[in-house]
């Protein structure tokens, strides 16, 4: 199977160009050579983060590798890896997903998520990868879950089991923008829960959400609350873009 998987990719990229989804210019793949090499030179892995959500730290924070404001009100998340920057190459690719709908999208952002985070991720040990949900109002409105349709794309060590179905969203318009952060945590309660069938599996469990992108983490914070409320050992969180900044902290 992996062979004739091989087989047709390599026909495929033989027989039908595809457009890069950063340059846009057609060639091989779905995000070209130039594209990937300048995007793997200024990606976030190059800077010193915190490791606990993933922002870039002064000098100040440098010694302790976490920000002043995990260190002040430390989330339950207790890992974060994030690919680049919400303002950097990446950003049109994830608006032309979410918003143009245009799916095939996913393939380059996965695509660039393997070429340039697999050997870093490869020995991240988990049992368990889920994606951030969207309510089912707004999955059938979108038609996909953009977090999902990256994530089932990514190579990740083969004893994490990627489950679609376990968490789930209420159907509450959350306000991602604007507001101060207290604000936002609160608005945010109560909108995940664990689907009834995966309750038990998840408990005393080591577990990575996929988010496609992080901004004040209130989000991923609810979610890894609901988890470990319900028995999680470790939470930690692949982002595929963050905010430089969380704003209004
Ligand atoms: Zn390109
Ligand atoms: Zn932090």
């Amino acid at each position: 199977m992996r062979f004739l998987d091989q087989f047709f990719q390599s026909l495929r990229r033989q027989i039908l160009p595809s457009a890069c989804i950063v340059c846009e210019r057609f060639q091989q793949d779905s995000i070209c050579t130039d594209c990937l090499q300048s995007l793997d030179a200024d990606s976030l892995l190059n800077y010193e983060c915190c490791y606990q959500c993933g922002i870039t730290l002064n000098t100040l924070e440098l010694a302790k590798q976490r920000c002043k404001q995990c260190s002040i009100h430390p989330p339950y998340f207790d890992v974060t890896y994030c690919l680049d920057r919400y303002e950097g190459a990446l950003q049109h690719a994830i608006h032309q997903l979410k918003y143009q709908k245009r799916l095939a999208y996913a393939h380059g952002l996965a695509n660039a998520w393997n070429h340039i985070f697999s050997i870093q991720l490869k020995n991240v040990l988990a049992n368990y990868l889920l994606p951030v949900p969207l309510s089912t109002q707004k999955l059938s409105a979108r038609g996909f879950n953009q977090s999902w349709e990256i994530a089932r794309r990514i190579t990740c060590n083969p004893s994490i089991q990627k489950l679609p179905w376990a968490l789930k969203r209420h159907h509450h318009e959350f306000q991602q923008v604007g507001g101060r952060l207290a604000a936002r945590h609160l608005a945010i309660q109560g909108v995940f829960y664990i689907d009834d069938h995966f309750i038990d599996l998840l408990g005393d469990q080591s577990i990575i959400i996929f988010d496609d992108v992080m901004t004040s983490g209130a989000t991923l914070n609810e979610i890894a609350r609901i988890l470990k409320d319900n028995g999680a050992s470790h939470v930690t969180n692949w982002v595929l873009l963050r905010t430089a900044k969380a704003p209004h902290v």
